[in-house]
């Protein structure tokens, strides 16, 4: 039977042991028995499904893996340590040297190095667009691109990109849709409804949602994730059983947590452009946003990030941040917690003016991952902030 998201949240859930245990068991086991030479035989053969070694699969693992399977409406998935092994494995296993990457300029600063340093080494390239720039997209493609990839929204300056248009683009020049689905999570926003061959979070962020472990994960066709996963069975990268059993308890409560985040983040934008110390606020729910309409159109709620611009520049983004009591100066997001970063002075201080700009980040850009403590004292914490 097909429950609804959150039902499936709860109910996707590995067979039960001989205890009869209500809630998933820890399976810290590196590897698996087998009964026999045949038993063992077939099982390396593939025409069972077993666990053989907890590179390749573990049922906590699995559980995580069905879960976000099943709320992405993907068909198959393989789970990472990080958002960054799944992102460079999915690469790595979709890739062949001389193939070409269009890609969005705002992505993950590790995902950008990725592009730059480490990908031209074996002859891969990327052409980028900038958020505002969709209509060069078809420009940027050449006879050997292979992948259309962005983030949406975008991290730091919570844009948005038309998914419904990327798809569009993608099915029309046959190449691979690739989404990072980490500031949305699929309780907001389901990009494979749109299109997108592959859909990939960092499981650290709000999936987590906890500040307690790191993880990755990869959704999408079939065909696809098959290959993804002999690349990663290879290679490597797996997410441990622990994070796979603490991260498919959090898929449990996500939906009430996201929905809660989404409408404090609301609340908080709607108090910051209001605020006279205050040039710009970017919130995907906000009328004002660039990008409102398409943020409707595809998403649920506006995600758990804001971002805004600080009148005075770098100091007045530093001496913001040293007012903050409450909120923490972190750089993760999706916590329970607050968290505020000033990537002027921070995250992307070594880019030049220029390069910054063109990702949207400002010397003011402040960005508030909203969190689950009381809004009165997250708003009054940002007041006072803002005001001494
Ligand atoms: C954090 C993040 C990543 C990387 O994830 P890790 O789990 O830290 O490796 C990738 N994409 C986005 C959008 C992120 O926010």
């Amino acid at each position: 039977m097909k429950y609804h998201f959150e039902t499936q949240a709860i109910k996707t859930q590995t067979e039960r042991t001989q205890f009869s245990e209500h809630s998933t068991p820890l399976y810290l086991t590196s590897s698996f028995v087998f009964d026999d030479a045949e038993d063992m035989r077939a099982s390396f053969a593939e025409e069972k499904e077993k666990n053989l070694y907890s590179r390749f699969s573990n049922p906590n693992t699995t559980e995580f893996v069905n879960k976000i399977v099943s709320m992405e409406k993907a068909e198959a998935g393989y789970a990472f340590a990080t958002g960054m092994a799944a992102i460079f494995s999915t690469f790595g296993a979709l890739l062949s040297a001389g193939d070409h990457i269009v890609s969005c300029r705002s992505v993950f600063g590790s995902t950008h190095t990725l592009f730059t340093k480490y990908f031209p080494k074996w002859n891969i390239e990327t052409s980028y667009f900038k958020v505002n720039e969709v209509d060069k997209i078809e420009s940027l493609i050449q006879s050997n691109t292979k992948i259309l990839y962005a983030e949406t929204p975008t991290n730091p300056a919570v844009d948005v990109l038309d998914l419904e248009l990327l798809g569009k683009i993608a099915k029309k020049h046959n190449l691979l849709l690739i989404i990072d689905n980490c500031f949305a999570t699929p309780y907001l926003q389901k990009p494979i409804e749109y299109g997108a061959d592959i859909v990939i979070h960092s499981a650290t962020k709000l999936i987590d949602g906890q500040g307690r472990v790191l993880g990755g994960v990869a959704v999408g066709k079939e065909s696809l994730i098959r290959e993804i996963y002999l690349f990663s069975r290879n290679t490597g990268p797996a997410m441990s059983p622990f994070n796979a059993w603490v991260l498919s308890k959090s898929l449990e409560t996500l939906a009430v947590r996201v929905e809660k985040h989404c409408k404090n983040a609301l609340k908080v934008a709607q108090f910051l452009e209001g605020n006279t110390k205050v040039n710009l606020v970017k919130y995907p729910f906000l009328k004002s946003h660039p990008q409102y309409e398409t943020a409707k159109k595809q998403m649920r709620l506006g995600g758990n990030i804001v971002a805004f611009e600080i009148k005075g520049g770098i100091s007045a983004g530093r001496r913001f941040l040293n007012n903050i009591k409450l909120c923490s100066l972190s750089a993760n997001l999706g916590d329970t917690r607050t968290i505020v970063t000033h990537p002027a002075s921070t995250t992307h201080s070594k880019l030049s003016n220029k390069d910054r700009l063109e990702v949207g980040i400002t010397e003011g850009l402040v960005r508030v991952s909203v969190g689950l403590e009381n809004l009165e004292d997250i708003i009054n914490d940002l007041k006072q902030a803002l005001e001494n």
